[in-house]
């Protein structure tokens, strides 16, 4: 049962059990409708109550959500950005991002008979900025293995850049930008030219403490299913002078196609109820995003998740002085604290250890299968108790 295992997937991942429980009742009989959540029409009032609150709770803005409402709330989040769900996971954002900000440069630039695309400048730390990156600029040699973080002085930012491009925490190689901003390997907010749109990819850390310098931040997206729900949802954030007609700039020349579902304006201006929506995704997601104000926010789950977090990493450490494992990360300050990366030393090591795993109820503790190695990720719903469960098993291995 849950109650005996341990699980520490890297997304899907675990949600909280209060949360399960109250979404398999949903699933079978929404609020004693007779109906399934996943049987309801997504334009009937039963799904509009799930996503705009109780009958008659007002949250004040036209379209806005009681679950926008609450992650307004919780991110802190000013009026002045929009936010959307929309479809296609993380990487149709990869897309997205640059289909959006591209058409907006090019409504600015207007009367420009001569204009060209500007350059995209991407921080590239890991397997998904990679990604990114590539959908962007097709010719690209992959680097091998991500191991560390750049230090402020390696940036270089293109003055006139078209956006610049990063990813918040890399869930494949175990590497997120610090929260303390004072770290040489904060991420250089003030280095990005004012006038360019920076875009980050929250996809792995969204909800798991609050967002630095949220504001600096032209776009951020996230897909849901780490701390936020079931996949099938992405959470974009958009600054609202990026919610263009991209038809309009189609026609001026100069940028790429945009379909249709990649377009910002159309989520926003239809409530993200453009198409059929993931219901059930939505479904949970809303009640997770209940379960974690009902919780006090983001501030009390970043120490948690800190103290997890260093919990582990001083567990590893102590072990690869011993010569028992090696942690990927070797920069502290580059280290997640939602995908904790490690190695064991040794020829067949890595089998006994996930084996021994296995048989103490440790689950889904294998590394990427582009990266090898093995990964424990430490999202919300992984108790302190789990992690302290498994620093035993590393101390013992
Ligand atoms: N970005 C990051 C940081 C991710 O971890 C992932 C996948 N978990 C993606 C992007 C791609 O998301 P998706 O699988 O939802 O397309």
């Amino acid at each position: 049962s849950r109650t005996e295992i341990h699980n520490f997937a890297a997304g899907p991942s675990p949600l909280p059990t209060s949360v399960l429980e109250e979404a398999a009742r949903g699933l079978l009989n929404y609020g004693n409708t007779g109906m399934g959540v996943c049987e309801l029409s997504h334009r009937g009032k039963e799904f509009k109550g799930i996503i705009e609150g109780a009958e008659g709770e007002s949250v004040g803005v036209s379209h806005s959500t009681r679950r926008e409402a609450n992650l307004r709330k919780l991110l802190n989040i000013p009026s002045s950005y929009a936010v959307l769900f929309a479809q296609g996971g993380g990487t149709t954002q990869f897309s997205s991002v640059v289909l959006n900000v591209l058409a907006a440069r090019r409504l600015q630039h207007r009367s420009d008979s001569e204009y060209t695309p500007p350059v995209l400048d991407y921080v590239v730390t890991g397997s998904w900025s990679s990604k990114a990156y590539s959908e962007a600029q097709p010719a690209t040699t992959k680097p091998s293995s991500f191991t560390t973080l750049p230090k402020r002085d390696e940036y270089s930012f293109t003055k006139d850049a078209g956006l610049v491009y990063y990813c918040e925490n890399e869930t494949i190689n175990g590497i997120e930008f610090p929260l303390d901003q004072s770290s040489p390997y904060a991420f250089p907010f003030d280095l990005v030219p004012e006038n360019v749109p920076l875009v980050a990819d929250y996809s792995s850390s969204f909800l798991s403490r609050p967002i630095p310098n949220l504001e600096r931040h032209a776009i951020i997206y996230a897909g849901a299913q780490k701390n936020l729900g079931p996949s099938g949802v992405t959470v974009v954030i958009v600054r609202k002078d990026l919610l263009v007609d991209t038809a309009e700039a189609m026609k001026l020349g100069g940028v790429p196609v945009v379909p249709i579902q990649n377009e910002y304006k159309i989520l926003a201006d239809n409530g993200s109820l453009y198409n059929t929506p993931p219901t059930f995704p939505i479904y949970v997601s809303a009640l997770v995003l209940e379960h974690l104000l009902s919780r006090g926010g983001l501030d009390g789950l970043r120490d948690i998740n800190g103290e997890k977090a260093r919990l582990l990493y001083e567990t590893l450490d102590a072990a690869e002085r011993d010569g028992k494992v090696r942690c990927v990360v070797r920069e502290k300050e580059a280290r997640s604290w939602m995908n904790v990366t490690f190695e064991t030393v040794g020829e067949g090591k890595e089998k006994a250890f996930l084996d021994g795993a296995e048989a103490r109820g440790f689950r889904q503790l294998k590394g990427h299968r582009s990266v090898g190695g093995i990964r424990a990720s430490l999202y919300n719903a992984v108790t302190i108790d789990s992690v302290r469960a498994l620093c035993e098993w590393i101390k013992a291995f």
